[in-house]
């Protein structure tokens, strides 16, 4: 699985990689620092630039995989709805969210 990038409701940034969901850490330079939303887990992850992000501490629970492909799923329909012209897409997304 692609490590992808998602808004959580809060607006902040959550990244998805191999079903594990991290929340940003800290940015130093150009190093993001993921760890894992699961505040009791020691999972962590870290991206140098534009490298792809990769998992730098064990996680003491299983990933999910169902949540981690539906959130993409919809972060992938919202951009789609971002990129259409129409109007309706403010509708759309309502319903979707
Ligand atoms: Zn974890």
């Amino acid at each position: 699985m692609m490590a992808t990038i998602v808004e959580s409701k809060r607006k902040k940034p959550t990244l998805l990689l191999d079903n594990f969901r991290y929340t940003q850490d800290k940015i130093l330079n150009t190093t993001i620092y993921w760890k894992c939303e699961n505040r009791s887990c020691p999972g962590r992850a870290i991206q140098y630039d534009s490298n792809p992000s990769r998992m730098t501490k064990l996680h003491n629970h299983e990933g999910d995989e169902v949540r981690c492909k539906v959130e993409e799923l919809k972060m992938n329909l919202k951009r789609h709805i971002e990129d259409s012209p129409q109007p309706v897409k403010k509708i759309s997304r309502e319903h979707i969210i």
